[in-house]
């Protein structure tokens, strides 16, 4: 299985988060990456590495919003030269509705020009989210690294076989918490979110067209190419995934998540999607401190033989992969999830149930902090899906 790596997403390390309270060492350290990658190299026979390649901003526009971009490739050195720390950015206020609600938008979005405290409030939902020098290498690369997976996707899909396709990007830092406008959960651009959008606008011909760099901007409204499920397993909800499709049926989500948990305000059953998209979003409340991991096998592949997700017919499927579902996890844990193989497992039920069995199937690393562990249960999951374990 071909997969894709860069050691430029080792340039973003934070030195700290501010969670349920307290600060404490980041815990999403490039040491993950570190983990995966050996596991993998370990096995030249299963996993070949191919190089990220540079995709341009235009795939990225087609699900951020170009303020935000903009943002982020400059944040850190404008709050340097406005005299900030250059520990690196991190909001202490935010546009909350009790705050701005009785304004007009425009009245104290107005102050986002003028403050670049008020610039970086807006931009992000959480603590846990610096931007360090590096940050936006690391972002950048890790949205070209799934959009290289997605393309090699592409490629293997029109060399033929009967075999099914698949490959893996290694993403770091993370995406699916990543919002159109705003970062969140250790999250600045959603890398499954633009991969699934480059499967609804690209076929390989006009793929190429873009890495030659002749495709610069893609409107919208166009045929779509392929529809897409999105299969998200991190141990959270993918906010920002969800409500980048949450009106559309061009891409189905599909996510099991601890519920209630971070982030808090989404991921409940009740959220199925509005307009064209209703039907077409699937949220699967776990009980984190109860569940098994045979019952969270059972429930995955209820939903993918599901009539809503086998009459789907998706195109490609991309799975938001995370390991924080592991009974260690230090930032999530399903306290039953205990048994490494079930990661094996996983692998097996995405290639076999109905409603995925086949399709050419994107991984994207999500989530996961068990550092040490992340190498095999990557491995597990991969082999898994490919018959070999
Ligand atoms: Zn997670």
């Amino acid at each position: 299985m071909d997969f894709v790596y860069s050691e430029i997403c080792l340039s973003h390390n934070p030195p700290f988060e501010v969670s349920s309270g307290r600060w404490q060492p980041h815990s999403e350290s490039p040491a993950r990456l570190v983990s995966i990658h050996a596991a993998l190299i370990k096995e030249p026979n299963v996993f070949n590495l191919i190089p990220h390649r540079d995709f341009s901003l235009a795939p990225i526009l087609r699900v951020h919003s170009p303020e935000f971009v903009a943002y982020l490739q400059t944040a850190y050195e404008e709050w340097v030269s406005a005299g900030r720390t250059p520990i690196g950015v991190l909001p202490d206020s935010f546009p909350h509705p009790a705050l701005v609600e009785h304004l007009p938008s425009q009245t104290w979005r107005a102050s986002i020009n003028s403050s670049i405290e008020a610039k970086v409030s807006t931009y992000a939902f959480d603590l846990g989210t610096m931007i360090v020098d590096g940050t936006w290498r690391a972002a950048i690369t890790s949205a070209n690294v799934a959009l290289t997976a997605a393309y090699r996707l592409l490629e293997l899909e029109q060399s033929g076989g009967n075999e099914p396709v698949a490959t893996y990007a290694l993403c770091r830092p993370p995406g699916h918490h990543a919002c159109k406008a705003a970062s969140g959960g250790f999250c600045y651009l959603n890398n499954a979110a633009i991969a699934a959008q480059f499967f609804n606008d690209h076929d390989l011909q006009s793929a190429k067209k873009l890495l030659e760099g002749e495709e610069q901007t893609i409107t919208g409204g166009l045929e779509v190419k392929k529809k897409v499920l999105i299969v998200d397993v991190d141990y959270h909800h993918g906010n920002g995934t969800q409500s980048m499709f949450y009106d559309t049926d061009n891409v189905f989500y599909v996510s099991l998540h601890a519920y209630p948990d971070y982030p808090y305000f989404t991921g409940s059953a009740q959220e199925v999607g509005v307009g064209k998209g209703e039907g077409y979003n699937i949220n699967i409340p776990i009980d984190a401190a109860n569940t098994t991991h045979e019952e969270y096998l059972e429930k995955l592949k209820a939903v993918l033989e599901s009539d809503a997700v086998v009459q789907y017919k998706a195109d490609v499927v991309v799975v938001s992969l995370g390991f924080d579902t592991w009974c260690e996890d230090p930032v999530g844990g399903v306290i039953h999830f205990s048994d490494a193989n079930a990661y094996t497992q996983m692998g097996k039920v995405l290639a076999t149930a109905k409603g995925t069995s086949g399709r050419p199937t994107l991984f994207v690393q999500e989530g996961g902090y068990t550092v040490p562990k992340l190498g095999d249960f990557t491995v597990n999951v991969l082999k898994g899906f490919l018959g070999q374990n």
